[in-house]
């Protein structure tokens, strides 16, 4: 708690009291502080590529370049290096968009099949090569979303790219959607994969949160899908939720708004 004092004066008796003001400034700090930690990540997040570029360019330039395979080798953990920096920058304009509200919100109606079934053929192959089956269901009859067509799919390809990440060969994952209470939609991606811990449940929407750090990024992720995910469905008026049993798997669930009923009589 901030304390400020100020005396009031008065000309003929001096001072005759004090003004405190008592302002609770935890919030304040507690911005300022994840603030902090944000540019800190960011900055790590940076930081790493850069370095290996720095070592690898260094190494080619030190004689690995008259070892044809071995320059292949050290050109192409230069462009994975290069390829990971800029699905960063990619992913912090994007989150920076949606937090100045620039990110404009186009809603339309949309229908909850087709953009499900869409997002599972946009990862068939990826699926068929890891040995992933999926499936959607939509409950009959729902109505169309209102939402922002292609914000809600970076939605599902973040959600459905984290469960495929975090999935073995084998395993499956489902993506459902139906009404819920409020006039809204429910829409959920599960897998059958590794999980998450209970304790790192709550912070898991978190910037650059991860159960994993090395594992998350030896899978090419940014620790920012979950992050941008969340912020389009608050930007959607919409809530996003997890649940994950350790070893089972992880359902994540998030809400849309349906659109006006089409069929008005005339
Ligand atoms: P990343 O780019 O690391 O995947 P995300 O923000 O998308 O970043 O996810 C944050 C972290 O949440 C991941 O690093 C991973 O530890 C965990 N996670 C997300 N989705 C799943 C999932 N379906 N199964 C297991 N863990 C997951």
């Amino acid at each position: 708690i901030r304390v400020t004092l100020t005396p009031i004066h008065r000309r003929e008796f001096g001072i005759t009291g004090t003004i405190a003001v008592l302002q609770d400034v935890t919030e304040q700090e507690k911005l300022e502080a994840s603030r902090r930690e944000f540019v800190a990540n960011v900055s790590h997040e940076l930081r790493t590529p850069l370095t290996t570029i720095k070592s690898y360019s260094e190494a080619l330039d030190d004689g690995a370049l008259d070892d044809p395979p071995l320059a292949s080798r050290f050109v192409g953990v230069i462009q994975n290096e290069t390829g990971r920096m800029i699905r960063l920058v990619t992913d912090l304009l994007h989150l920076s968009r949606l937090d100045n509200k620039e990110a404009l919100i186009r809603m339309q109606q949309a229908d909850v099949l087709e953009m499900l079934e869409d997002v599972a053929d946009r990862f068939s192959f990826q699926m068929q090569q890891k040995d992933i089956r999926s499936e959607v269901r939509v409950e009959e009859g729902l109505q169309k979303a209102l939402c922002d067509r292609d914000q809600i799919d970076q939605v599902l390809d973040n959600l459905v790219s984290n469960a495929m990440k975090y999935t073995q060969p084998g395993g499956s994952i489902a993506m459902e959607a139906a009404g819920a209470p409020g006039n809204l939609l429910a829409i959920s991606v599960q897998d059958t994969g590794i999980g998450i811990p209970k304790k790192d449940l709550d912070r898991i929407f978190e910037r650059f949160y991860r159960v994993d750090k090395a594992r998350s990024r030896s899978m090419g992720g940014t620790g920012l899908g979950l992050s941008i995910a969340r912020e389009i469905v608050l930007a959607h008026g919409g809530t996003i939720s997890i649940q994950s049993e350790l070893g089972q798997g992880t359902k994540v669930t998030f809400t849309l708004p349906l659109a006006a009923n089409e069929g008005v009589a005339t």
